[in-house]
């Protein structure tokens, strides 16, 4: 007998009626099938993805029950060979890993996943050689704001990445050593970081590591509550950044581009968290002057009401081109004379300045391969857009551009001409 326990995998069982009406049909004509070949097992994975596998190949290493949540038992087979075959099985049908909020399709990367974690924007480590370094554990988010810069979100037809936490810290450590003094690490992803099952812990573990000052991260509070602030709050080098577009109920939730968007919930937790936490929080609106102008002055009085004020962060809406963009937005010079009129009239700082976000130059991290270079990489999977793939090349991952990815392209060996190399965030070309 062997007992399988997995912290981010949980597993639940069910029927696959489509088969079953496909089988059902068969034995009309005189076949019969069993119970088993109509169901499957759900595996999901960090919470926010999973696959599904016939349970006829789970039977397939030994008869098996579903003891919790997250064990499975398998009754006629050893320990050794039951993880060495239910692991082989994963792999498998984790080429199917999809996420659960839009079904859209999801790359698990994890240590032996041989995907490094420098190269993309989305996922991973972003380091732009200064003191502020980026990490993106998924993409994905649970609204649908009529602004976002990067289309993501419940509407989202892009693929999906979600990294192994243990992974993460790892490589995340490596680049501290390498830039050898103090740094902010931003959880700053394209999606709502708190839909990563881990966040709690990876959040609790870079706060031990010496030569990071401070961790901030951005959210849209919609997946927070008291308890979950009562455990972040022990990070005292932890910043929350929350985004709040408007507090009228209707518009908020026209912007936040979903119905089940609370505005009172998020009021109520930015006042909860601004008084347990030991550093400021930062509250960001995004103006978009056609859709929250006079909302902004509401959100201020807000603010100002808080019995620990909250920093003021006003943003000013940019249009870009893969993002969604309900208007032209304004000049920043149009944005700041706005600015200073509400400094005027509210006496509250509004214009934050890069000073207050203490960033400095540091060490260049090196660049395996430059712009216009030729290099054979191994392609790997999807990229986020279609017609995309990520192949890998000397501990970087690329984003190979007009090369739709196909699961027997797997590992294939391509001739990429480096079209971007900017940040070590690499593109390329198929030749
Ligand atoms: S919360 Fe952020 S990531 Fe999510 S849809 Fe809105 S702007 Fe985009």
């Amino acid at each position: 007998m062997a007992k399988l326990s997995f912290k981010t995998l949980s597993f639940e069982e069910h029927k696959n009626s489509d088969k079953r009406r496909e089988l059902e049909r068969k034995t009309g004509k005189g076949l019969q099938f069993k119970e088993s070949q109509v169901k499957e097992l759900q595996v999901n994975l960090l919470r926010l993805f999973y696959t599904m596998i016939p349970f006829e190949e789970v039977e397939k290493i030994s008869p098996f029950k579903i003891i919790d949540a997250h064990t499975i038992e398998f009754i006629d087979i050893n320990q050794e060979k039951a993880e060495k075959k239910f692991s082989f099985l994963l792999a498998k049908y984790f080429a199917n890993l999809k996420n659960k909020l839009t079904d859209n399709p999801a790359t698990y990367i994890h240590q032996n996943s041989e995907i490094p974690l420098i190269g993309n924007v989305s996922f991973g480590i972003v380091y732009r050689n200064s003191s502020i370094i980026e990490i993106k554990p998924i993409t994905s988010c649970n609204l649908d704001c009529v602004y976002c810069s990067i289309s993501e979100g419940l509407s989202s037809k892009k693929h999906d990445f979600v990294v192994e936490k243990d992974y993460l810290i790892e490589e995340l450590k490596k680049l501290i050593s390498f830039v050898d003094e103090k740094v902010e690490v931003h959880i700053g992803m394209q999606g709502e970081p708190f839909l990563y099952a881990d966040i709690e812990e990876l959040i609790a573990e870079i706060e031990t590591m010496e030569n990071v000052h401070s961790i901030s991260i951005d959210t849209n509070g919609t997946l927070l509550n008291k308890k979950i602030i009562d455990n972040l709050a022990k990070n005292k080098k932890l910043h929350i950044n929350f985004s709040l577009d408007s507090l009228d109920k209707k518009k908020a939730r026209l912007i936040a581009g979903t119905k089940g968007y609370d505005v009172n919930q998020i009021k109520e937790i930015i006042s909860y968290a601004s008084e347990k936490f030991r550093r400021e929080i930062i509250v960001a609106p995004v103006f978009v002057e056609e859709l929250n102008k006079e909302d902004i002055e509401d959100i201020i009085i807000f603010v100002k009401s808080l019995k620990k004020q909250p920093i003021l962060g006003i943003q000013n809406f940019l249009r870009y081109k893969t993002g969604r963009n309900p208007s032209k937005g304004i000049s920043f010079e149009k944005f700041y004379a706005w600015l200073e009129e509400l400094e005027k009239k509210y006496n509250i700082k509004l214009k934050l300045n890069k000073e207050f976000f203490n960033v400095r130059k540091t060490k260049l991290l090196p660049k395996p391969f430059q712009e216009e270079e030729v290099i054979t990489a191994a392609l790997k999977c999807p990229d986020r857009f279609p017609n995309t793939s990520i192949a890998v090349a000397q501990e970087r991952n690329i984003s190979v551009l007009g090369c739709p990815f196909k699961s027997e392209k797997n590992e294939k060996k391509v001739k990429i001409k480096i079209i971007r190399d900017k940040h070590n965030i690499f593109a390329g070309k198929l030749l």
